[in-house]
């Protein structure tokens, strides 16, 4: 295999880490669900799932049967797959063939469900997800009574393998009023099914940010995405456990990505020169420049043009110029000695000086899960202790 132009790397021990903290917070029962939609939020599926597993995670969360497919083919085969977003009907066979729950969230799904199940000889494992107010997906309340009899009626088929809401924006405490109300109508079809005599296998409702700050919405399965990753959801959670831990820090959540590449070439540049397209950088002086082989096609936000850094022998290096389709430049004048092959950290620790995915989002305003999971899929991603 030839190289990539640039690689991550996911620190093991930093994952385990977090799945210890995380574990701490919601106790021993539920069960930690990894959500691991979009390339494991830029992690990278292929190893992230193996990893995790390694970690005592045993429970993946995607975002489409396509995800699925994804995780199953690296995954241990006593692993769970759930389904929370898409799955076209044609697919439904594919997921009861290989015991993969999925989300349902209108009642036409459940016979054609049903009709998958009867064909493949196996149960379907069916998520009634219900809509308490984020209205994006969830089975509104009219249809709810007819699922759950409809599910109980077709018991040697359909196992009613889950109940689950999902909040808009836990993360922030100005939407708390919000997120209790959806809490209180999902305790609502909770007891309808009481009242049916017909319970799900499992409850579920907390993503990060509810695991991590709301212990009464942990019920016996978590989903967790950004906290396993190592990033706080919000300043408001992390505070709210500064808070509840009365410290004044805390770095039990730690970054498990980094990001590198190496020194494609060196040069000399005189005063007054331009650096790469255009007149965006002039050099002041007399410069030594590095070129880097990467750019915004892989992944390198184009918005850092001569605003971003990177780390070359631990030493900060400013972006100068604009950031290419494949390249960009950065001033290394003040870092002697740099030779061509060096390691360049775009993301990460190097030495005492670390650069963090914030330091890229607060310029171009993404979100870090925007950042991380546009990361391009080709980059390889390598599990380091
Ligand atoms: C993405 C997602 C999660 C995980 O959210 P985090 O805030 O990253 O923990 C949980 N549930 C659903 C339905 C999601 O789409």
């Amino acid at each position: 295999m030839v190289k990539h132009s640039s690689r991550i790397e996911l620190k093991q021990s930093a994952y385990k880490s977090n799945v210890n903290f995380i574990r701490k917070k919601i106790g021993e029962k539920p069960i930690l669900s990894s959500v691991v939609k979009a390339n494991a939020y830029g992690h990278g599926i292929e190893s992230f799932v193996p990893m995790a597993e390694k970690c005592g995670i045993n429970h993946f969360c995607v975002a489409s049967s396509f995800e699925a497919e994804q995780v199953l083919s690296v995954c241990k085969p006593e692993s769970q797959i759930l389904i929370m977003g898409i799955i076209y009907e044609e697919d439904l066979e594919w997921a009861v063939a290989h015991d993969i729950a999925f989300f349902v969230y209108y009642f036409d799904r459940l016979p054609k469900a049903l009709e998958a199940a009867k064909k493949v000889g196996k149960k379907a494992k069916i998520h009634l997800e219900v809509e308490t107010g984020a209205n994006r997906t969830g089975m509104n309340a009219k249809e709810f009574p007819k699922s759950i009899a409809y599910l109980k009626k077709n018991e040697d088929w359909l196992v009613f393998e889950g109940l689950c809401t999902h909040f808009g924006g836990a993360e922030s405490f100005s939407n708390q009023f919000k997120i209790d109300r959806q809490h209180k109508k999902y305790k609502e079809f909770l007891r309808q099914c009481k009242e049916k005599k017909f319970m799900p296998q499992l409850r579920h409702i907390a993503c990060s940010a509810a695991a991590l700050a709301m212990k009464d919405t942990v019920y016996d399965l978590v989903r967790i995405g950004v906290a396993q990753y190592g990033f706080w959801p919000s300043p408001d959670i992390y505070f709210s456990h500064l808070h509840e831990t009365n410290k004044k820090s805390d770095t039990s959540l730690k970054r498990i990505f980094s990001w590198k590449t190496d020194v494609m070439d060196i040069r000399e540049v005189d005063k007054g020169e331009f650096i790469g397209y255009g007149t965006a950088f002039q050099a002041t002086q007399k410069m030594t420049i590095a070129v880097l082989p990467l750019g915004y096609s892989n992944g390198y936000p184009r918005a850092l043009s001569n605003r971003g850094q990177v780390l070359i022998r631990g030493k900060k290096a400013p972006i100068v110029g604009l950031i290419n389709m494949n390249l960009f430049m950065v001033d290394i004048s003040h870092i002697p000695g740099v030779q061509v092959g060096e390691e360049v950290v775009l993301i990460g620790r190097q030495n005492n000086n670390v650069i963090n995915v914030s330091s890229f989002t607060n310029v171009t305003q993404l979100l870090n899960n925007e950042m991380l999971s546009r990361l391009p899929a080709a980059i390889p991603r390598t599990v380091v202790r």
